[in-house]
């Protein structure tokens, strides 16, 4: 007689407390949980997707945006971003050590390599769906997996779901938008075009002819040109160029809808690359990213927002914990356009520590997108190289906070940006 395999299925419990739970494993989500595991803390990591890196893999985003100082070319970005494109580089990955360039499949080990180094506990496949709080505390999460709802215990949390889900999910305060009509800069689904040939791609006739297309209504894409990128792979063009605008990043009705949208311009911008430019003829679509970008949605409501003004003047923040020289670059969130306000020369702006902590909570912190800033200011501060620094930052200081016993409000900022620079950060 056969021996029956019949099971039932039975939830899996977590009895373990953590001391930092980190949720989402972005560039943000990596750097935090690496640092306050790097502090001998115990921590969990949980990710939706089965790989880290966020918007840089999932989201096939590409380049990082600058990281020194226009003019002087001084890093303003350090700290375990640099180790990041230092071991980026070391498995081949790169062309060299402190290059904005890179091969996403050789980011996903290398963050791989970085949590296993620390001990970080990740837990992929895993969607945070629920908060338990009580008053300004959360108390627990409970992430979905395919061993069912599992409840995680923790000391601190970071939210680093670019979304701030976590802060939204527990009933804290956030902003979105702009502060005339709520809008987001749009959604882009980033994709990948082989077999080009880049000697015979004139950039500049390309995009005449795509407006003179887009002014005939044979292109329905809204964006005002063609944003395109040199990938290190030969004859691969990164695409940045698809634009869907007023979406709701965080309704999933509008965000399911910007998907097909996204994917149907995409085919669009394929088509007429291919059989109108020269360089083209043989291009083939090659692939597109596991969900579209989104450049703006939640904003937690910190103990201070970071305005233009600050950035534009490069104010230097007593608690400021990262450094930032990329431009203002606003996608216009209602059509077409594309708003650029550069940086002054040999100087930074800075992160205060504030902007990181919402007003309400006692035990969260916040790393990344979602950070405390005006729609402006958020169109700077939102690159990949800023978002990591902001990730060791807000893990160091969750660490000091479980050693403190104290809120991350009350955290010892002076001690945290002295502990960041003895990393080999800069504040
Ligand atoms: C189209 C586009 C182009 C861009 N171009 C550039 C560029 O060229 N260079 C540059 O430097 N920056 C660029 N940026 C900005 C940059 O990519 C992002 O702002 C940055 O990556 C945000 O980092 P993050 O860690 O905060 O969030 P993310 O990278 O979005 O990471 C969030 C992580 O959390 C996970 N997550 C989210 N919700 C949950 C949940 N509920 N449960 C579990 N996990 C969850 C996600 O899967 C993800 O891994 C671009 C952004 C977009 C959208």
């Amino acid at each position: 007689m056969e021996k029956s395999t019949e099971k039932h299925f039975v939830p899996l419990t977590l009895e373990q407390a953590f001391d930092v739970a980190v949720v989402g494993g972005g560039l943000a989500g990596t750097m935090a949980a690496v640092a306050a595991a790097r502090e001998g803390k115990k921590v969990v990591l949980i990710e939706k997707y089965g790989y880290l890196g966020g918007m840089a893999t999932a989201g096939l985003v590409y380049p990082f945006m600058k990281h020194t100082e226009n003019g002087s070319g001084k890093p303003a970005n350090a700290g375990l971003y640099f180790q990041l494109l230092k071991e980026i580089y070391e498995i081949g990955g790169s062309d060299g050590a402190e290059s904005r360039h890179y091969k996403e499949e050789f980011m996903k080990v290398v963050l791989d390599r970085m949590t296993k180094r620390y001990g970080v506990q990740v837990l992929f496949h895993s969607k945070l769906c629920s908060v338990e709080r009580a008053e300004r505390r959360i108390q627990s999460i409970t992430v979905s997996t395919v061993s069912g709802k599992i409840q995680i215990r923790a000391g601190r949390f970071v939210d680093a779901t670019g979304n701030a889900d976590l802060t939204a999910f527990a009933g804290f305060a956030y902003e979105q938008g702009r502060e005339e009509d709520g809008l987001c800069q749009p959604m882009t689904l980033c994709f990948r075009l082989g077999n080009v040939d880049w000697s015979r791609f004139d950039h500049a006739a390309a995009n005449k002819l795509y407006r003179e297309f887009q002014a005939a209504g044979k292109i329905q894409n809204p964006r005002e040109n063609i944003l395109i990128f040199h990938h290190p792979f030969d004859n691969v063009m990164h695409m940045n160029t698809t634009r869907a605008i007023g979406i709701d990043p965080t309704n999933v009705f509008d965000v399911s809808k910007a998907e097909m949208l996204l994917r149907e311009q995409m085919l669009e911008m394929y088509r007429f690359m291919k059989e109108n430019i020269p360089g083209l003829e043989n291009c083939e679509l090659i692939s597109s990213a596991a969900e579209s970008g989104i450049r703006e949605s939640r904003r937690i409501v910190g103990l201070v927002k970071v305005t233009a003004d600050d950035l534009i003047h490069t104010r230097k923040f007593e608690d400021s914990i990262a450094r930032g020289t990329y431009a203002i670059d606003i996608h216009n969130p209602s059509g077409t356009g594309t708003y650029l306000y550069k940086m002054p020369e040999n100087d930074y702006y800075t992160i205060p520590y504030r902007a990181l902590v919402p007003q309400d909570a006692d035990n969260l912190i916040v790393a990344g997108r979602c950070i405390c800033t005006t729609h402006e200011a958020l169109a700077a501060v939102r690159i990949m190289p800023i978002t990591t620094c902001m990730g060791e930052a807000a893990g160091i200081a969750a660490a000091m906070a479980t050693d403190a016993d104290c809120t991350m409000a009350q955290v010892d900022v002076q001690a945290l940006r002295e502990k960041i620079v003895s990393y080999g950060g800069l504040v």
